[in-house]
């Protein structure tokens, strides 16, 4: 059976070259690189390497350039290490950031609301987006911390972040971005930009699991998140992953060299994913704005029917999509992204996630469009939903 892996926003696999440049730090090349001999000067020469080709995908000088273990715990330090830091200054305790965020943010926001710190959440638009006036609106003379991401991860929506980091400075208030599914889709230029702090993750770039990165603006000093030795210039203790970073520095070396033909191949393919869906299958609905958007992303809701029961009989065939973040908690809470976006909750139900990439082809959309559309009428045969409005 043919298999089509349609969640690259969830991760993506490891390209050989990534593989390639990483298994001598497995075997050979194995020296601690805090160790003064050769065998540890070497090791320290790849993570410098690797520190310089990730701060050339963002134009960032590598001294900004923190490894982290995911993108996750890069997201934890900037908002706790700022929270605490701020905090230690006698400054507010107002931090601002949006309902569409992913996880690791918004849990780190409730954690820091259950320490004294308040949480503002804007809202967005229908098309996912934050209107930079909201956050002008939000901030208070108590201000400390504005974290909005650059992209999501469900409906690809690209923010306005240039703008909104224009108002934040106005009012000397550090502006944090997740960039984690924004790196190597969007050009992303931190000088240009102005953010103060960008959190990565190489997972979703064609690296390795379990692999991140924070840039610090030269002068930011968030509070150390992990604590021990003096790697990672005394900010983030702990043996350096050395494989991964090596694996981390090749993936942000080959998304600057191929951005073009990537963001080509996986917005073609995604279009051409989009129309043969609009063409073939009645009563779907787009979510997001097709304009400012992850190239990969498709967000598409398909009415009358479950996502989970789409997504398990697609699995059968050798298809993985994902259904955002809805259910994925176990729980039936929906997507807390299409709520903010005021999709309804049945709709939300019926909704997946298809994510395209580097290894995906126009033959692999073909294979799943004609399963796709099989499966969709054989769910709404079924579908009380159905029933109800008198579908059949
Ligand atoms: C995947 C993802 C993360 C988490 O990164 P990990 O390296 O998997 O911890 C954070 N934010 C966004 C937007 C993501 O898509």
């Amino acid at each position: 059976m043919r298999q089509v892996y349609l969640d690259y926003s969830a991760t993506t696999p490891v390209k050989d070259e990534v593989l390639q440049e990483m298994i001598p730090y497995f075997t050979e090349n194995y020296g601690n690189p805090s160790s003064l001999y050769s065998g540890g000067l070497n090791s320290k020469a790849a993570i410098d390497k690797a520190r310089k080709q990730l701060a050339d995908l963002i134009n960032a000088d590598p001294s900004e350039i923190f490894f982290t273990g995911s993108g996750t715990e890069a997201d934890n330090w900037a908002l706790e290490g700022m929270a605490d830091a701020m905090r230690k200054k006698g400054k507010g305790n107002h931090i601002i950031t949006t309902k569409i965020e992913h996880h690791a943010i918004l849990h780190t926001c409730e954690y820091l609301a259950a320490h004294g710190f308040e949480v503002t959440y804007l809202g967005v638009d229908s098309d996912g987006r934050v209107n930079p006036k909201d956050l002008e609106d939000a901030i208070t003379d108590k201000t400390i911390l504005i974290s909005i991401m650059l992209v999501n991860n469900e409906v690809g929506t690209v923010q306005d972040i240039r703008e909104m980091v224009g108002i934040a400075k106005r009012y000397k208030i550090p502006f944090h971005t997740d960039g984690v599914q924004a790196l190597g889709n969007v050009p992303i230029d931190v000088k240009a930009l102005g953010v103060d702090f960008l959190s990565m993750s190489a997972h979703k770039i064609y690296g390795p699991k379990g692999m991140g990165a924070l840039y610090i603006r030269k002068g930011m000093r968030p509070t150390n998140f992990i604590h021990g030795g003096a790697q990672e210039m005394g900010r983030r203790a702990g043996t350096e992953n050395l494989p991964g970073i090596v694996g981390f520095g090749k993936a942000a070396e080959i998304a600057k060299r191929d951005f073009d033909k990537h963001v080509k191949h996986s917005s073609e393919v995604r279009d051409y994913l989009l129309e043969r869906i609009k063409d073939e299958i009645p009563d779907v609905e787009i979510n997001g704005t097709m304009k400012q958007r992850h190239p990969g992303n498709l967000n598409v809701t398909f009415d009358f029917i479950e996502g989970e029961s789409l997504l398990i009989l697609l699995d059968m065939k050798g298809i993985s999509v994902s259904t955002g973040s809805a259910c994925s908690s176990k729980s039936l809470k929906p997507s807390h992204v299409l709520d903010a976006m005021g999709v309804p909750w049945e709709k939300i139900h019926g909704t997946v996630r298809m994510t395209v990439g580097d290894f995906t082809s126009k033959e692999d959309v073909d294979y799943v469009v004609d399963e796709l559309k099989n499966i969709v009428i054989r769910l709404r045969e079924i579908s009380p939903i159905n029933e109800e409005k008198g579908w059949n």
